[in-house]
């Protein structure tokens, strides 16, 4: 619309000749400077939410893809794909994790013991029996206790994945609290986050491509409740921009897929 106003301008410029041209000039400074007032305004009529999003899009790592490896995403509503398949690697006794992580998590490990904490691996990998069989156990568990089936569905979902929707499956997920922790006699649970490892973890786990993948007040959008102890592998760059923008994976796949739609749409219209 701008663009065509200056066009029109400088075609009458040409029409009317030289004598009229100091008054065409001042005209089209006043034009330039109403346009740019409008630019501003645009400005001004984004909502914050507009703005942030645009924020957002801008600091996008440059080189990631939704499709990448590390960012493939399991929850409630996207199962395990299948085919799916894992290179495995042991990094604690009957601990796996994917192998093309495993050098990560033990550096992160050893960074942790030099700054005085010393992590406990609960879980890493976890086969889709595994999880059927834990998922079994809560349910049955709760029912045990008078619940019925449908409240023993829900109780269990809240902490425990439906075989084939939990992150563990991929080997890219890992429990970890710390080895005092545990001795004191606690378990996986939200209070984890009064100790000194865990903010220590939330900090310095991104620096080496591992989030905490269902912070609080997520719920919503990750459907699961909050994880004190969940941290998942997304690569390096992408976890130090989720950590930073405080988002979540679906939150920063949708900005990915965002830019992907964009610049597709203006591959077709180049
Ligand atoms: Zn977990």
């Amino acid at each position: 619309m701008i663009v065509k106003i200056f066009v029109i301008v400088s075609t009458m410029t040409l029409l009317t000749g030289c004598h009229v041209l100091e008054a065409d000039e001042s005209d089209q400074e006043v034009l330039e400077e109403s346009a740019q007032d409008r630019i501003d305004e645009s400005e001004e009529l984004l909502t914050d939410e507009e703005k942030r999003q645009r924020q957002l899009m801008d600091a996008l790592p440059k080189t990631v893809s939704s499709s990448d490896w590390e960012l493939i995403l399991v929850n409630n509503d996207y199962p395990l794909p299948e085919q799916f398949e894992v290179e495995l690697k042991e990094v604690e006794p009957e601990k796996w994790i994917d192998e093309r992580i495993a050098d990560n998590y033990m550096a992160l490990r050893d960074m942790a013991s030099e700054n005085g904490h010393r992590l406990f691996f609960a879980s890493g990998y976890r086969s889709v029996e595994r999880q059927q069989a834990n998922y079994d156990r809560s349910i049955n568990s709760y029912i045990e206790q008078g619940h019925s089936k449908e409240e023993a569905r829900a109780l269990t979902e809240d902490y425990i994945a439906i075989p084939n929707h939990s992150e563990h499956h991929t080997g890219l997920a890992l429990d970890i609290v710390d080895q005092e922790w545990i001795a004191d006699g606690n378990g996986l649970v939200p209070e984890y986050d009064t100790q000194m490892s865990q903010q220590w973890l939330i900090e310095t786990a991104p620096a080496f491509g591992f989030i905490l993948r269902y912070p609080e007040g997520k719920e919503e959008v990750t459907g699961i409740n909050y994880e004190s102890w969940h941290f998942r592998y997304v690569g390096k760059e992408s976890a130090v921009y989720i950590h930073e923008h405080e988002l979540v994976l679906e939150e920063y796949i949708e900005l990915l897929e965002s830019r992907e739609n964009k610049s597709k749409l203006t591959e077709q219209n180049g």
